[in-house]
């Protein structure tokens, strides 16, 4: 008898906690930026703390003292949300920079990216491969969320 990979065993676990959630709702995920070689974890925390942050704060300041909203202006309360959220990314080392990857529409992912982002251009890091075992490429995110949103017969 086969020994099933760990990514079969985790799906098992996960589907005995999930009463009633089919296995077609199930999506384990073996690939990355997090282990992909593209992602640059010290270059974006070099990028974020150093210029990033602070040119943002200063964008937000500017628009709160032009906007007739002030510190409501939405521009300005998503930039509140996103400082924290993106300071405790970047510390965690969930934050990378990327030079090559790829957005659906073919544009580059722009100066930063979550680790658990993942495009076409994704390149195993060191380990990857044998973390993965063999298996096939994993779906990229617009494939998961069209998979998961196809009607089931
Ligand atoms: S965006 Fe693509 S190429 Fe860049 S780190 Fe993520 S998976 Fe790798």
């Amino acid at each position: 008898m086969a020994l099933k990979t760990s990514k079969e065993l985790l799906a098992e676990a996960l589907l005995s906690k999930l009463p009633g959630v089919g296995i077609e709702r199930i999506a384990i995920r073996t690939q990355g930026c997090w282990n992909c070689r593209n992602f640059r974890v010290e270059k974006a925390k070099d990028l974020w703390w150093d210029h990033a942050r602070g040119a943002l704060l200063a964008n937000a300041t500017k628009i709160a003292i032009e906007s007739p909203l002030g510190e409501k202006d939405p521009r300005v309360v998503a930039v509140r949300h996103m400082i924290p959220l993106t300071d405790k990314k970047a510390h965690l080392g969930e934050l990378g920079c990327c030079s090559v990857g790829k957005q659906p529409d073919g544009a580059l992912v722009g100066d930063f990216i979550f680790s658990t982002y993942l495009c076409g251009q994704w390149s195993g890091a060191e380990g990857a491969s044998v973390a993965r075992e063999g298996e096939k490429a994993d779906a990229l995110p617009e494939e998961l969320l069209e998979r998961l949103h196809e009607p089931k017969i």
